[in-house]
């Protein structure tokens, strides 16, 4: 039996801006990469030590502005008392600073199919993970196209466990019914309250007039279980008072939506 060939072996992409000119600058030098799917391009970030003090965690963690490239980000600047600071420091220079490296596909040697075939076997390995993070009562991230008013996602609950379609049907999102066999799982927005960021609550809900339910594809979900921070901090305040059930979001963490990618990459 012959062994299967190298999976992707044609699917080569190569850097094409982003590294510094000089000697010490090369990949070879760098040992911390790092990639966030809500970064707009193919870039990655990279430095040379892969620090994990207070300084350089808490910076990294950092919240994640949409829209902005990873350069003026929060979570990519210096970090402020990293503890290899007074080593990596060559006059005013820092050497463990971030990199933005953008990569390309290398032209003759990027095959097209294997692409599809790469971007599809982490799709579905991200629903896998997604699958398992889903219960009924929980709440999911949705990807939407409103990243750039927003921070691109719905939130919705979920009142199913993801299941496999028998027959066509139409999800949230897609025109045509998609075919059976795919995965999907059915919920109920959360709503936005007055247009504000962070701001959630459930939709009303009374025996005469449910919230609607909607199926989605499993492959639209960002995070099957995010967290989500009971609103009470203000709970003695009158003014706030009528506002008790309303939910603060969070999102749990930047994991939360670290492998999404689209099956189509955009250039
Ligand atoms: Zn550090």
């Amino acid at each position: 039996m012959k062994a299967r060939s190298i999976p992707f072996k044609n699917t080569t992409f190569q850097a094409v801006s982003g590294w510094e000119k000089g000697k010490g600058n090369g990949i070879s030098e760098m040992f911390h990469f790092r990639a966030n799917c809500s970064v707009v391009g193919h870039i990655t970030m990279a430095r040379r030590i892969a620090c994990a003090c207070p300084s350089c965690t808490e910076t990294l963690d950092a919240e994640w502005i949409a829209g902005v490239h990873p350069r003026d980000q929060p979570a990519y600047k210096k970090p402020p008392s990293c503890v290899f600071a007074p080593m990596m420091k060559a006059d005013e220079e820092d050497l463990n600073k971030w990199h933005f490296v953008q990569l390309a596909p290398i032209e003759g040697k990027c095959n097209d199919d294997e692409l599809d075939e790469f971007f599809t076997s982490v799709m579905a390995q991200r629903t896998k993970e997604v699958e398992s993070e889903i219960e009924v009562g929980g709440t999911g991230a949705l990807a939407s196209d409103t990243e750039k008013k927003e921070h691109g996602f719905h939130l919705i609950e979920w009142t199913s466990v993801p299941y496999i379609l028998q027959e066509p049907k139409k999800v949230f999102g897609i025109k045509d019914p998609v075919a059976s066999g795919n995965v999907v799982c059915e919920g109920v927005f959360l709503q936005r309250i007055d247009h504000s960021k962070d701001w959630y609550e459930p939709q009303e809900s009374t025996p005469s007039n449910r919230p609607k339910k909607i199926v989605v594809l499993l492959q639209h979900v960002l995070s099957g279980s995010v967290f989500l921070k009971p609103y009470c901090a203000f709970a003695r305040s009158t003014l706030f008072e009528t506002l008790r059930s309303i939910l603060f979001i969070r999102l749990a963490s930047r994991t939360a939506v670290l492998a999404y990618t689209s099956p189509t990459p955009s250039s």
